[in-house]
């Protein structure tokens, strides 16, 4: 774009999220004259309504288990310990604010024109801002993310979504959540964890539905050992005042309940409304999501999307990384830039939590029938054993065999449930992306005494 076009960029980005920014920095340090428009704090669901603040309260249910454990090993601790919630709130939204601040040194210093307004598209290489200003692009990067969705049941406006419980000072009593994803199952022990008494609905017949079952299963136990109630294969049907609460009405017609609180945590949809989608020729997917092809190209030339927008692996890391290799690819002279969607990780924070890399054992047995090989382990971590405490870590690899011998037997999947899986699973990612075999696992010598040590040693 010409230098004395104040209203021409190289790329618009609507959107400053996780992948919004990811995309701008990029695109910027690689000399690309950029404008970024976010309405809201910057950072999107990521930094102010998912992983961090979600991370911060999981960080402080993980010191609550550990003041009990701290107990039953002899520290004189209080029966009952108490919690300044709105204190820690303090501390969690004083580091929030210090990654806006940093978002907005960063944006600075790399010359990203950061305009705080709605961004529509007029067509394929025009951008109105909420404001009326006209942008003109050389290209567009839709990074909007995804938004709560609300059931449409009877009822569903008494219930709340994860964006209000990060504005919540303290642990209702009685809670419902209502769904058996990783939202649901992640505030659930929170929740239960910080005072709260817990109880999940949901109507398929186990939670984390795609995650590997045997894993799930234990985890199903541990929870039931923390106290948290869970309905499951029953479809929550009504919300309905009762009392001094709220009741789930089922599929069956039984009520339970009540509670103080009923978080619905049934999905997210992608923010696509009011974008001008039509306008610029940009197509959705059946799911609402918008379509695009493996290098993030959307139907309309010049304007492609990355992250939650998409519904592609809906996950901070996986938004930042496609856009950073999109922005190699449109002014970085990488032509063949892409992200490869195969073996991401994700991890799951739950109590305690899970991590999986690569096929579940049923994926494989689907794929490869009778060369599926699973290897298993539980155990207690040194301090549960310490504490005589029952909660037992189950870790699995799944590998596919060409022979019987372990270089013959390539790791396809591994599923990680216990304490540290979520800082083990990422070093063992690496190895699984690599095509590491059981053999290169044996080849390793144990960190002792560990947990992450029982993967080398599975035999
Ligand atoms: C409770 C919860 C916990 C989560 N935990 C994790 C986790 O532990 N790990 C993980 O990897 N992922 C986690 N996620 C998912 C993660 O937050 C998302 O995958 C990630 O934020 C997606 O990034 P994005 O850039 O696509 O969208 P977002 O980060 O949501 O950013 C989209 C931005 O676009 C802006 N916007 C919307 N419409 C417009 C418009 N018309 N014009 C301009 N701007 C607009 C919004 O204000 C928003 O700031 C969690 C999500 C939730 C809800």
């Amino acid at each position: 774009m010409s230098a004395r076009d104040p209203l021409g960029f190289d790329l618009v980005v609507i959107g400053g999220g996780s992948g919004g920014l990811a995309g701008a920095f990029r695109a910027a340090a690689l000399g690309a004259r950029v404008a970024l428009l976010e309405p809201a704090e910057l950072g999107g669901t990521c930094v102010n309504a998912g992983c961090v603040p979600k991370k911060a309260m999981w960080l402080a249910a993980e010191l609550a288990h550990r003041i009990g454990q701290a107990a039953d090993l002899g520290f004189d601790v209080p029966a009952r310990p108490a919690f300044d919630w709105q204190q820690f709130i303090t501390d969690r939204q004083r580091y929030i604010a210090g990654i806006h601040a940093s978002y907005r040194k960063r944006l600075d210093a790399a010359g990203i024109v950061w305009m705080p307004q709605r961004g529509r598209l007029l067509d394929a290489r025009t951008v109105e801002t909420g404001d009326g200003v006209r942008l003109r692009a050389r290209h567009v990067l839709i990074a909007t993310g995804s938004q709560p969705v609300r059931p449409d049941f009877p009822g569903a406006e008494l219930g709340v979504v994860s964006d209000d419980f990060f504005h919540w000072n303290g642990a209702p009593p009685r809670v419902a959540l209502v769904g058996g994803g990783y939202i649901s199952i992640e505030l659930a022990a929170v929740l239960q964890s910080l005072g709260s008494s817990v109880e999940i609905h949901a109507r398929s017949s186990r939670l984390l539905t795609a995650s590997d079952a045997e894993i799930v299963e234990q985890l199903e136990e541990h929870y039931r050992h923390l106290g948290i109630g869970l309905h499951l294969g029953v479809e929550p049907a009504a919300l309905e005042r009762a009392g001094d609460g709220i009741v789930v009405r089922g599929s069956d017609g039984a009520c339970r309940g009540p509670y103080d609180r009923v978080l619905l945590a049934i999905g997210r949809r992608a923010c696509t409304e009011g974008l001008g989608l039509d306008a610029a020729g940009v197509r959705l997917d059946d799911r609402g999501s918008i379509e695009v092809d493996a290098r993030q190209d959307t139907s309309a030339e010049g304007v492609h999307a990355v992250g939650d927008v998409t519904g592609r692996a809906t996950l901070t890391p996986v938004a930042i990384a496609a856009a950073r290799r999109l922005m190699d690819r449109l002014f970085g002279g990488q032509a063949d830039a892409k992200l490869d969607y195969d073996n991401i990780p994700t991890v799951v924070f739950s109590h305690p939590p899970l991590g999986a890399v690569g096929l579940t054992e049923a994926q494989a047995r689907e794929a490869h029938g009778d060369a599926v090989r699973v290897y298993r382990t539980k155990f207690r971590p040194m301090l549960h054993a310490l504490a005589d405490s029952p909660l037992c870590s189950l870790f699995k690899l799944v590998c596919v065999a060409t022979g019987d011998a372990p270089a013959q037997q390539r790791v396809v999947g591994i599923h990680l449930l216990g304490e540290a899986a979520d800082e083990i699973l990422q070093g063992f990612a690496v190895a699984l992306k690599m095509g590491a075999t059981l053999a290169d696992l044996h080849d390793t010598v144990a960190l002792h005494p560990t947990s992450a040590e029982e993967l080398v040693l599975l035999r």
